[in-house]
């Protein structure tokens, strides 16, 4: 638009100032007289302005026609394509500016207008790589997949090019969902530039999409190698890549394997839950609790979670309750005020039928952090020490609404899994699954507590926080507690088997 009005103001001005001069030279001299040998020329002063344009116009000519003689002589003296180059220079200069065109209208978003330039300058401009790439880009910023495709596949066939269009069509297929083609040509793409930083990302997401455990890790290690990937980062990821790899190890029946694979994992990244776990399997398998149980409390000082607390009680899958307690002391102690621990202290005591212990282990968990599973455990708590049945139900039906509490859920996509995975099944990211609560945001039940006196026969506030002096153990209570304890928690942490 500004330039448009520049080009008029200057054309104009330059228009005024020709007039005005031919207009000065016409008032003021008398004319020019020009002399070739014997001939003499009278000018008039606007004569003398046109003879100076057509002199030289004649000069221009000139240049071009001597060019030409040029070329014409080298060509007699054996230059066979002097000819043809003198007029393809011209060409090329045609071909170059219509490409800068082109490359203006594609950095402007002119998609359209940008493909035409482009295909003007191919024709000036023979086998243009440079023309081809714009042409793909442009194709593919106003949707024309099939041209964009054609462009790119154009480019393979040099090899200054071929990366260029590999990763063009590789984009394409990720668009499409095609994810088998977009994993061979990433390889193809990582086999030219290894260092490419969005081709390893890309690469190493595919693979692990595609269960390339083994393939991943060496990405990674890629990654690593070229600075872009941090080495905490790297030991986590690929700790992450080596559980995965056990686990697989592991479902195609060589559990000896297995378990080599998932200690090497736990070494990685000792605070890593699965990794651990499964460490500590094989371990028990090998016949050293001790070292599982070192692996457990190690995992435990960063994690606390539930799963590390059911493998803990696997590594003596007999003892009696009171035996088991006393065990766990080790492993509770080392993150004590922890709501796991708390949770866990509590269910341990339930098993062990000593209530009040329960009771002083759960504290005041209820009401600063009132899980399902906690408010649950509370339920059993009473229902132990033989509260009314109004009130046992009372406990139950808060935990009904309440938060589950800590889950495996997406950094990215805030989706949750039942249990630990490398790859979200929701978003397809790797490893961003970490043990957390879901954002609040995410948790609203639009029919919340308010329903709760209806179903409950009585409002939470008589229900919820009467407190029972614990009493002896009534035999009732005993028999009840059962039913109670499958609510109390999801993982069942203490088997059947330790409470016979
Ligand atoms: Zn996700």
């Amino acid at each position: 638009m500004l330039w448009s009005l520049i080009k008029i103001l200057l054309f104009v001005a330059v228009v005024a100032g020709l007039t005005i001069g031919a207009g000065y030279i016409m008032e003021t001299g008398p004319g020019v007289t020009v002399s070739v040998g014997t001939l003499e020329f009278n000018l008039g002063p606007l004569q003398a302005v046109l003879a100076v344009l057509a002199l030289l116009a004649i000069v221009w000519l000139g240049f071009k026609i001597v060019g030409l003689l040029v070329a014409f002589l080298k060509f007699l003296l054996g230059d066979e394509t002097a000819i043809s180059r003198y007029f393809d220079r011209n060409r090329e200069r045609k071909g170059y500016r219509l490409m800068v065109d082109a490359f203006m209208a594609l950095a402007a978003g002119e998609g359209k207008q940008a493909i035409s330039k482009a295909a003007k300058a191919e024709k000036f401009l023979q086998d243009s790589q440079v023309a081809k790439v714009i042409t793909a880009e442009a194709a593919q910023l106003t949707g024309e997949h099939k041209k964009a495709e054609e462009a790119y596949k154009a480019l393979l066939v040099r090899d200054d090019t071929r990366f260029v269009g590999i990763r063009g069509i590789m984009k394409q297929r990720l668009a499409d969902g095609d994810t088998d083609t977009a994993l061979a040509l990433a390889q193809q793409a990582y086999a030219l530039r290894p260092r490419h930083e969005e081709v390893q990302d890309t690469l190493l997401k595919l693979q692990a999409e595609h269960r390339d455990w083994s393939g991943a890790r060496k990405t990674l290690g890629t990654k690593l190698k070229t600075g872009t990937l941090p080495r905490d980062v790297h030991r986590r990821r690929d700790a992450v890549l080596a559980v995965s790899e056990a686990k697989d190890i592991l479902d195609s029946g060589k559990s000896i394997e297995a378990r080599e694979a998932a200690i090497e994992a736990n070494k990685l990244s000792p605070d890593l839950v699965p990794a651990s776990i499964m460490a500590a399997h094989g371990l028990i398998e090998k016949g050293k609790p001790r070292q599982a149980a070192r692996v457990l409390k190690k995992t435990w000082e960063v994690n606390p979670h539930p799963e590390l607390a059911v493998a803990f009680a696997e590594i003596v899958p007999d003892e009696d309750p009171k035996a088991r307690l006393k065990r766990f002391g080790d492993l509770v102690k080392i993150q004590p005020d922890h709501p796991e621990t708390k949770m866990l202290m509590a269910e341990l005591n339930i098993a062990a039928e000593d209530f009040p212990a329960a009771r002083r282990a759960i504290g005041d968990l209820a009401s600063t952090d009132p899980t399902a599973r906690a408010l649950s455990i509370m339920a059993a708590v009473e229902r132990g020490e033989g509260a009314d049945d109004a009130v046992v139900r009372g406990w139950l039906a808060r935990a009904v609404t309440a938060p589950r509490g800590p889950q495996w859920v997406c950094d990215k996509c805030h989706s949750t899994e039942p249990t630990w995975v490398p790859v979200c099944s929701n978003c397809g990211g790797f490893d961003t699954l970490a043990w957390q609560e879901l954002p609040k945001s995410e948790l609203t039940i639009p029919t919340g507590s308010e329903m709760l006196p209806l179903i409950v026969g009585e409002t939470e506030a008589e229900a919820a926080p009467k407190v029972v002096e614990p009493e002896g153990e009534s035999a009732d209570a005993q028999a009840d507690m059962a039913d109670v304890e499958i609510s109390a928690t999801e993982e069942p942490l203490v088997d059947e088997k330790s409470k016979a």
